[in-house]
C-alpha cells in the first residue's frame, strides 16, 4: 500500500538516507515508525508491541523508558549542558567516569580518551598507536592485524578494520595497512576433523605466520571483538585468546580489545576480557556504557602507551586529538548512573543466569530443519540458517531467508537483527526467564511458518 501523501512514512521515504539500509527497497516497503520503549518492549506508532531481542543496535543494557537516565540527563543539562575537555578543562562526570572505568576494567588499563561512537573509538586507537610508536622511536611498527568478518566501525580507518564486504565493497576500503586472519568460528572454518583446540593452535599460528611475512617491526596492533558480534555471532574456541595473547607477546604487538558490543555484562561477566582471559594494552567501549541513551565510547590505554604519548606531547607542544564531545558531561553522567543501575540491579549476574536459559532454549532449535548452529554466550546468540544442516551448505542467495525470518519474526511481534542468514539475539540485560521464554517461542513460530512457506 503506498503511504498516504506528507505522513511520516512518505516523507522518511523522500528526505532520509538510511544507514545500512537497502536504499531502493527501502522506497517499496517503507519504514516502520518506532514510536516508544519499555522494559524489552518497543511500540511502532501503529500501537504494536514488539520484543527487542537485540537491545536496539545491541546496546541497550538497563530497557527503554529508564526514568533514572533521563533524570540524569536532565540534572546535567540544567547544571552545565556542554563543555569540552580540550587545552586543561574538566568536569565532574567525565572525570568520575574515567575513575569508575580505569577501576573497573583490568589493572593494566589506566586513562581513559573518550569519543561519541566506537567508530571513533577505534579510529583513536588507531591513532594513538602511531602516535606512541611514532613517540618511542619506531615509526615503521605501525601495521594492524584485524580478522575477516570482524565489525569495528564505519569511518575510513575503523572500516579498515572491518572485514566485512557490505560495509567495504564500492567504498574503496580497506584504505590502511590491515592484514586480516581467519577469524574464530569453529562450525565454519575448521577443517574436516580438526578439534576445537588444533583449530585454536592453526588460528594462532596464521597470526603469528602473518606477522612474520609483514615483518615484527612493521605490526604495531591486533585487535579483535573477544566474542565477535555484528559480523554473526562467533564464539572462539576456548583457548583461542591464550594462544593469540601469547604471539602478540612474543613480536611486541599490541592487544586491542574491541569490547563495544561485549562490555558490560553481555557475556554474563563485567567484560568479556574476564571470560577469556584477555589481558589487553587497549579496550575500547561504547553502547551499553550509557545503554545508548546518548552517544559515548571510550578508549582505555596502558601505563605505557599514556607514557609515550604524554611525553611526545610534552615535547612537541600538544596532544593534537580530541573531538568537540570528547569527555562531554552529559553523556557522562547518563553514563554513571546507567553503571549504577547495572550493579544495584545485580544485572551482569542477570545476563549469567538468564543467558543460560537463552542459550539452553534456542539449542532446541538445533534439530529445527532450517537451523544449522546455534551458539553464543550469556544473553548474545546467533543461529545460523543452512540450506542443508548435513552439509552445511548456505541458502542460495546467502540474506534471501534471513530477511524473510526478519520480516516474519515483526509480525510475532519480535525484532531480531539478520547478519546474512544468522539471526542475532542480544537483548536488553534486564530480560527476565518468562521473556526469554516468550522471546525464543515467538522466535519458534516464526521459523516453522518460514520453513513452511519454503516447503521444508
Ligand atoms: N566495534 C564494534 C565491535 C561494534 O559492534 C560497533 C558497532 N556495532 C562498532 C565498533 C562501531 O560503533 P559505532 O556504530 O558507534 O560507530
Amino acid at each position: 500500500m503506498r503511504p498516504q501523501p506528507n505522513s511520516l512514512y512518505a516523507r522518511d521515504v523522500e528526505y532520509v538516507l538510511h544507514p545500512n539500509t537497502n536504499a531502493r527497497r527501502h522506497e517499496e516497503i517503507g519504514p516502520i515508525v518506532i514510536d516508544r520503549g519499555e522494559g524489552i518492549y518497543v511500540y511502532d506508532d501503529q500501537g504494536n508491541r514488539y520484543i527487542e531481542g537485540l537491545g536496539g543496535l545491541w546496546s541497550v543494557a538497563v530497557g527503554f523508558g529508564e526514568k533514572r537516565l533521563v533524570e540524569a540527563a536532565s540534572r546535567q543539562m540544567a547544571k552545565l549542558p556542554y563543555y569540552h575537555t580540550f587545552s586543561h578543562k574538566t568536569n565532574e562526570p567525565s572525570v568520575e567516569l574515567a575513575e569508575r572505568l580505569v577501576k573497573m576494567t583490568p589493572e593494566r588499563l589506566r586513562r581513559v580518551f573518550f569519543t561519541n561512537s566506537g567508530s571513533e573509538a577505534n579510529d583513536t586507537v588507531i591513532k594513538m598507536v602511531w602516535y606512541y610508536n611514532n613517540a618511542i622511536g619506531r615509526p615503521e611498527k605501525k601495521k594492524f592485524i584485524s580478522r575477516l568478518n570482524a565489525y569495528h566501525g564505519i569511518t575510513i580507518a575503523s572500516g579498515s578494520l572491518t572485514g566485512l564486504p557490505a560495509n567495504q565493497r564500492d567504498f574503496d576500503l580497506p584504505f590502511l595497512p590491515v592484514k586480516h586472519v581467519t577469524c574464530p568460528h569453529y562450525y565454519r572454518n575448521a577443517l574436516p576433523g580438526e578439534g576445537e583446540e588444533a583449530f585454536a593452535d592453526r588460528l594462532a599460528a596464521e597470526l603469528e605466520a602473518t606477522i612474520l611475512e609483514e615483518g615484527p617491526e612493521t605490526v604495531a596492533a591486533f585487535i579483535g571483538e573477544p566474542l565477535m558480534g555484528a559480523g554473526g555471532v562467533m564464539p572462539p574456541p576456548a583457548t583461542y585468546w591464550e594462544k593469540v595473547q601469547a604471539v602478540c607477546r612474543r613480536h611486541d604487538v599490541l592487544i586491542v580489545a574491541d569490547e563495544v558490543i561485549n562490555g558490560f555484562g553481555r557475556l554474563g561477566t563485567m567484560f568479556a576480557c574476564e571470560y577469556y582471559g584477555i589481558d589487553p594494552d587497549i579496550m575500547v567501549l561504547s553502547k551499553q556504557i550509557t545503554s545508548s541513551y546518548l552517544p559515548l565510547a571510550a578508549v582505555l590505554i596502558s601505563q605505557e602507551i599514556y607514557d609515550g604519548i604524554a611525553d611526545n606531547s610534552g615535547r612537541i607542544g600538544t596532544f593534537g586529538h580530541g573531538f568537540t564531545a570528547s569527555g562531554h558531561p552529559v553523556p557522562a553522567a547518563v553514563a554513571l548512573e546507567n553503571l549504577d543501575i547495572i550493579e544495584e540491579k545485580g544485572l551482569v549476574a542477570n545476563a549469567a543466569r538468564v543467558g543460560e536459559v537463552m542459550q539452553s532454549e534456542l539449542r532446541t532449535l538445533s534439530d529445527h530443519p532450517l537451523v544449522g548452529e546455534v551458539r553464543g554466550v550469556g544473553l548474545i546468540a546467533g543461529v545460523e540458517l543452512v540450506a542443508d544442516k548435513a552439509t552445511k551448505a548456505k541458502f542460495d542467495p546467502v540474506g534471501r531467508i534471513g530477511a524473510q525470518v526478519f520480516a516474519k519474526a515483526h509480525e510475532h511481534g519480535l525484532i531480531i537483527r539478520a547478519i546474512g542468514d544468522v539471526i542475532a539475539f542480544c537483548p536488553p540485560l534486564i530480560i527476565t526467564e518468562d521473556q526469554v521464554r516468550d522471546m525464543v517461542a515467538r522466535f519458534t513460530r516464526t521459523l516453522d511458518d518460514v520453513a513452511e512457506s519454503i516447503g521444508k
